[in-house]
């Protein structure tokens, strides 16, 4: 099966600073930097591309 991955770009990864390396998994609602393979965690629906940019693991115990 394909996977439905959209580059991010313009978007900074906040893990390694690299530019136009984040890939957007909706399927699976990840945003993985091709550069480093931090790996962050995301709802798709409502949020905003600067939400996306949060290490995995950001949110925990946050909410
Ligand atoms: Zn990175």
């Amino acid at each position: 099966m394909m996977r439905l991955a959209h580059l991010l770009d313009g978007l900074r990864c906040s893990c390694c600073g690299a530019c136009d390396v984040l890939w957007l998994d909706p399927v699976r609602g990840i945003v993985e930097c091709h550069e480093c393979g931090q790996k962050a965690t995301v709802i798709v629906d409502g949020l905003g591309p600067a939400d996306l940019l949060d290490p995995l693991g950001a949110w925990d115990g946050d909410r």
